[in-house]
């Protein structure tokens, strides 16, 4: 492929600017991806869209194509790839690794120890808020056509981090489960309860406009708004006993202290959302009551095929928590609009995925 395309770099000052990049040329091992859906994420608003606070894994390297949910469609091969090949859909795991140490072999590159080679798209390599991309085949996951593309995008973080988290506290349909924080990681918590099981959901969140996109949405028993008496109003839910399982995906200190206090006793609590602070007494909050807080971070790439093939199993769509899209045009209103807080989740949509 030969020319240029339009690609949204994040200055760092609440703007997003268009410009023009070569359409990059695949080298060995690597894949040309014709960007179909790319969603905005609650990281890219937090470390680099306001200001560039982000360090080390999540310093954004200044001109960069930004956006690292990104799924599309493979268009060009460079030598040596096994797997995949022209015409395929792609889930694209955001952390290229170095491949050889222990967090890589493990399939968390996310965590992968590698100054030199450990790389996330739209951090520290172009990403997907361009309407062509360049990715390792290995960082690529298949995404079958009962899915998606926006299914796919939410997938390649969002939903895969949501997966580890319940996959870590062993969510089970016994469950009556608590999640405080309900932006696009908290909905999609909620999705991901309800197809495994859980029959006792219940939400608290401080955005009224969160609180009513929650509501619509269905995957919820009660949603509450967010306040010093969530704990006793969980505890009134679930026969004074408290949740099984709780995910906080909010990083606000009271809800954190929310989701452990609600807990009952021998539960399991886990810190998805990212940034903040919490402070709890440990004797009465989890010592005594035999709880256990586990922190989760990304997914690895075998339990985001995992998650793929379930999410067929199941017959669920995470693009169902896309509440707007966006033409590449318009990549300033999209951004704007997540940093807001008053939507579900955004997406900045090419050719049949902009509907
Ligand atoms: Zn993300
Ligand atoms: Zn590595």
């Amino acid at each position: 492929m030969e020319g240029t395309m339009k690609g949204a770099i994040l200055p760092g000052n609440s703007t997003v600017e268009l410009k023009e990049f070569p359409i990059p040329q695949p080298g060995h091992g690597e894949i040309l991806i014709k960007t179909k859906s790319s969603t905005i994420c609650g990281s890219d608003i937090r470390c680099i869209y306001h200001e560039h606070l982000g360090k080390g894994p999540e310093g954004y390297q200044p001109g960069l194509v930004a956006g690292h949910e990104p799924c599309g469609q493979v268009v060009e091969t460079g030598p040596g790839c096994r797997r995949f090949k022209q015409g395929d859909r792609v889930i694209i795991y955001h952390i290229s690794g170095c491949g050889v140490c222990n967090d890589c072999r493990r399939g968390y590159m996310i965590s992968c120890t590698s100054d030199e080679y450990r790389r996330a798209y739209g951090w520290q390599r172009d990403g997907g808020m361009a309407e062509y991309m360049l990715a390792e085949e290995k960082d690529l996951v298949l995404l079958p056509d009962e899915l998606t593309y926006s299914d796919g995008a939410q997938v390649a973080c969002g939903f895969g981090t949501v997966y580890e988290g319940l996959e870590k506290i062993g969510l089970c349909g016994t469950d009556a489960v608590l999640i405080t924080g309900l932006g696009p990681v908290g909905l999609a918590a909620a999705m991901l309860c309800k197809a495994m099981g859980a029959t006792k959901i219940i939400g608290t969140e401080a955005i009224d406009e969160r609180i009513r996109i929650a509501k619509e949405l269905g995957l919820f028993d009660v949603v509450l708004k967010a306040g010093p008496d969530n704990v006793r109003q969980v505890k009134d839910l679930t026969g004074g006993m408290g949740v099984e399982k709780a995910i906080d995906c909010s990083a606000n200190h009271n809800a954190r202290l929310t989701a452990i206090q609600a807990a009952r006793k021998w539960g399991k609590i886990v810190f998805i959302g990212e940034g903040g602070t919490v402070a709890f007494e440990p004797s009465p909050d989890i010592i005594h009551d035999q709880k256990t807080i586990y922190g989760s971070w990304v997914t690895n790439i075998w339990r985001m095929e995992e998650l793929v093939e379930r999410l067929m199993r199941w017959n669920i769509h995470p693009e169902d928590l896309i509440t707007h899209r966006f033409p590449l045009e318009k990549v300033s209103e999209a951004y704007a609009l997540m940093a807001s807080g008053k939507c579900g989740k955004v997406a900045v949509c090419f050719d049949e995925e902009l509907k």
